[in-house]
């Protein structure tokens, strides 16, 4: 497999995966190019909305697709914003609006614990019975205001304590050894070796 659609319209996430897909030979194409809309996200989870995403992109395509659901959650505000991340303040998706809202949810509080999470899913086929999943966690801090200007989304906001930099102000290598997606990518490489083009799901044994 040297090709994969990229079951997502977020040039940030494009960006990244290409960057750590690239090293292997794998060639991430944009699912905007091959004229797929995007697709809903109905579920309350990162893994079913990876899961729509991926078999709404194989089915359009008829490609191998790797979808990426991700977002941010908070400790205190129960994990929100979670798989609403990208349309936290609402219609339009706005990264400005939606950091700016996170502060102010956070106004009064000094408990700023959070996680992105990223969780990827590659599926061969639409009817995939046995897709590929991972996950992957970066914990942090929201910060008081925003500092730097790099990434997208919340990286403003998040304090990563070990690089004792903003998600904003590190450079893109170094953000995705550190990050969810980086993390995700490297489990979702591990099985697709282990797999080696066979179902590698116990459940699907035989099928
Ligand atoms: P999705 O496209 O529904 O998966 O939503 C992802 C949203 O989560 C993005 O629009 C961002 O708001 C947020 N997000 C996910 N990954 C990152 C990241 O690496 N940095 C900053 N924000 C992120």
């Amino acid at each position: 497999m040297k090709e994969l659609v990229l079951a997502s319209g977020n040039p940030g996430k494009l960006r990244e995966l290409t960057a750590l897909l690239a090293p292997l030979g794998i060639r991430v194409i944009a699912q905007d190019a091959l004229g797929v809309p995007e697709a809903e996200e109905p579920h309350a989870t990162f893994l079913e909305n990876a899961l729509a995403k991926a078999r709404h992109a194989a089915r359009q395509t008829g490609l191998p697709t790797l979808a990426d659901d991700s977002g941010l959650c908070v400790d205190i505000l129960q994990g929100a914003p979670g798989v609403h991340s990208a349309r936290y303040a609402g219609e339009p998706k706005s990264d400005a609006r939606n950091n700016a809202k996170l502060l102010a949810d956070l106004a009064d509080t000094p408990h700023r614990r959070a996680r992105f999470i990223c969780v990827l899913v590659l599926t061969r086929h639409a009817e995939d019975p046995c897709p590929l999943f991972a996950e992957g966690q970066w914990q942090g801090e929201i910060l008081l205001a925003p500092k730097g200007t790099g990434g997208f989304g919340y990286d403003p906001l998040f304090w990563d304590a070990h690089c004792q930099k903003s998600a904003a102000e590190l450079d893109p290598a170094t953000k995705n050894t550190r990050s969810h997606r980086g993390q995700a990518i490297q489990h979702l490489l591990k099985k697709l070796v282990l797999a080696d083009g066979n179902c590698p799901s116990d459940n699907c044994q035989g099928k």
